[in-house]
């Protein structure tokens, strides 16, 4: 891990960083971890594991036989680093890096203000 405590640059467009600063080495914009891949904005449905959320994302799946659409959800386990620290009914931005554990291959990389539920 990087001594010096400066914010990094990962890349995205319309990502602001972080106001404040974290040691973990599995933040993207104080750590070590690259985002690459997918960006996906879900809503945090649970907060109670360590630096993990669960996400939930809503999509609609087209059904052939009945001709309409239906909306489905996938749950999705990211990384919360310290210095963003995302709260249950957050809406939240979400970013494809490497595997950080078994279930967790993202990472949250923004808050998405003034959108909250409960
Ligand atoms: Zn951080």
């Amino acid at each position: 891990m990087p001594a010096k405590k400066e914010v990094k640059n990962i890349g995205i467009p319309g990502i602001a960083p972080p106001k404040e600063k974290c040691n973990d080495p599995n933040c993207p914009f104080h750590g070590t971890i690259k985002v690459r891949g997918q960006i996906i904005e879900g809503l945090v449905v649970s907060d109670k594991m360590e630096k993990t959320v669960v996400v939930r994302r809503d999509y609609l799946f087209y059904d052939r036989k009945y001709r309409r659409y239906e909306w489905r959800k996938s749950l999705i386990h990211a990384h919360n680093p310290p210095c963003i620290n995302a709260k249950q009914g957050d809406a939240v931005v979400i970013g494809e890096t490497r595997p950080i554990s078994k279930t967790v291959k993202f990472v949250v990389i923004a808050k998405k203000e003034g959108v909250s539920v409960g």
